[in-house]
């Protein structure tokens, strides 16, 4: 992780940048701030930049922006697998299904925490945490035994490089019997030796803890770089980041779940009309392969798709009887929803609502997909020609 794969946040950046150009890095820092606003990216990407080998480092002209450690050299290689022998890091665990032993620590679930982190590009939550590791239930802590490990890990020299690091992700779940063991170490720490906590609520860490560290706010993403991001890496149009940029109040995670209904919602839009024109004309060879294919989507994806059904017809009724502020849609969609409110009345609404609705039971139960879309393409299509051909 490097500094210009982070969203915005210059400032911190430049701050932190010239922590290590003045050699007076705080051995123990608090960043804090609200969710989905890089935290823990920011931390491993200052980690990179201390132990780099090959740093680019302000020249002449060089602007803050520049700087930055340099993605290539063993230490930053090692650094972006998270590999690292000297990067070490402490989150919440708990007991799981697979992983019961008594004496449970963060590198009992290395691996995962790496997947976690490489395949959500570092944007992660709690509770992705919990779920990945089937938790969700339980709470996550960060337990004594994982204390004693930070000490035994840190008394050794470094491997390789300058510092080593410990994150500590999620600092509020320290468990109090933790406290003592870490307390001892934040006050002692070993030479060169780097810890980051990292903290959404940090009110609720254990006060003596948080009054070791160097408390560093890192506040929310602002609309501007949100709007900038979203334009450069997911080509959004420029409306479309606008709205999302400024819905999302500076929380990448939302900001990225909003993005991924957008898409869905694309998705449904355009498979929906093509299947109501094909239950219109009733082409059976037609909805049959159009079955196959949507019986593939995965019930997750089929649910929302009933669901998007049952907002078209009725915003058909709605555009039907001029409430046109009553649809919450634009551009093709809208002009859709304007044609189609011609073939969708109150003659056939409660019809179309209940196979729908139906659909959306039984796909709860499991049936099998294809069967089902098939039932109910043809009671659509009698539907429109009880309705349109009499
Ligand atoms: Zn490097």
């Amino acid at each position: 992780m490097r500094f210009r794969d982070i969203i915005g946040q210059q400032q911190i950046k430049n701050k932190l940048i010239q922590t290590v150009l003045d050699q007076r890095v705080s051995h123990a820092q608090l960043f804090f701030g609200p969710e989905g606003n890089e935290k823990l990216a920011l931390a491993i990407a200052y980690a990179q930049f201390i132990n780099c080998t090959r740093k680019m480092l302000p020249e002449g002209g060089t602007s803050f922006a520049e700087i930055d450690s340099c993605g290539i050299c063993p230490s930053c290689i090692k650094f972006q697998k998270l590999i690292h022998p000297d990067l070490h890091f402490i989150y919440p665990i708990a007991k799981t299904k697979t992983i019961k032993k008594d004496k449970l620590k963060s590198l009992d679930f290395i691996e995962d925490w790496r997947i976690f982190l490489t395949q959500n590009d570092y944007h992660v939550t709690l509770h992705e945490w919990y779920e990945l590791i089937g938790i969700e239930n339980k709470q996550g802590i960060i337990n004594k035994d994982d204390c004693r490990e930070i000490i035994s890990t840190l008394s050794y020299k470094s491997y390789e490089s300058e510092y080593k690091v410990m994150v500590i992700w999620m600092a509020e779940k320290f468990n109090y019997s933790a406290a003592p063991t870490i307390l001892k170490i934040l006050e002692e720490p070993p030479e060169k030796t780097l810890f980051i906590l990292i903290s959404e609520d940090p009110e609720q860490i254990i006060s003596t803890i948080r009054s070791r560290t160097l408390l560093v706010k890192i506040p929310k993403i602002t609309t501007k770089d949100m709007n900038e991001y979203l334009l450069a890496k997911h080509q959004c149009e420029e409306r479309e980041a606008g709205i999302i940029a400024r819905q999302s109040a500076g929380n990448l995670k939302l900001a990225l779940n909003r993005l991924q209904n957008i898409e869905e919602d694309l998705y449904n839009f355009t498979t929906f009309r093509s299947w109501m024109r094909l239950c219109f004309s009733a082409k059976v060879a037609d909805l049959i392969s159009f079955s196959t294919d949507i019986a593939r989507i995965g019930r997750e994806n089929q649910k929302s798709f009933f669901l998007y059904a049952l907002k078209v017809i009725q915003s058909c009724i709605a555009v039907g009887h001029d409430h046109e502020e009553l649809v919450f849609s634009d551009g093709e969609e809208l002009n859709f929803i304007k044609s189609f409110s011609v073939y969708i009345n109150l003659s056939n609404v409660v019809a179309f609502s209940e196979l729908f609705n139906n659909a959306m039971y039984h796909i709860e139960r499991n049936a099998y997909p294809q069967t089902l879309f098939l039932d109910v393409s043809l009671q659509a299509a009698r539907i429109f020609k009880e309705t349109y051909k009499k």
